[in-house]
């Protein structure tokens, strides 16, 4: 009964080490959110075996050719709008 306590002031020291490390992260590339589509963001094709991939404001964005990726970089924040609501249609969850 007693070391019921010590265990869970243990437990939290531990998540406090792992909320700093993750918060240690985010400053880095290990931060990126994975894309979470199977189709290209602009175009929704399947991206095949070579898509294009990069990050934007930690959001890892997939593309399955050049022209959709210049599109992207037109107006990344109209994209990034039609991901969330592609995410937020499988779980609507109340973030942001
Ligand atoms: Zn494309």
């Amino acid at each position: 009964m007693a070391r019921r306590p010590e265990l869970l002031g243990l437990g939290r020291a531990l998540l406090a080490a792992a909320a700093a490390a993750s918060a240690a992260a985010e400053t880095t590339t290990a931060a990126v959110q994975p894309y979470p589509l199977a189709v290209c963001l602009v175009s929704r094709e399947p991206l095949g075996s070579a898509p294009r991939v990069v990050v934007h404001e930690g959001q890892e964005i997939k593309l399955c050719c050049g022209a959709c990726l210049r599109r992207f970089e037109r107006d990344p924040a109209f994209y990034l709008k039609r991901l969330r609501a592609a995410v937020g249609e499988g779980a609507q969850d109340g973030g942001r």
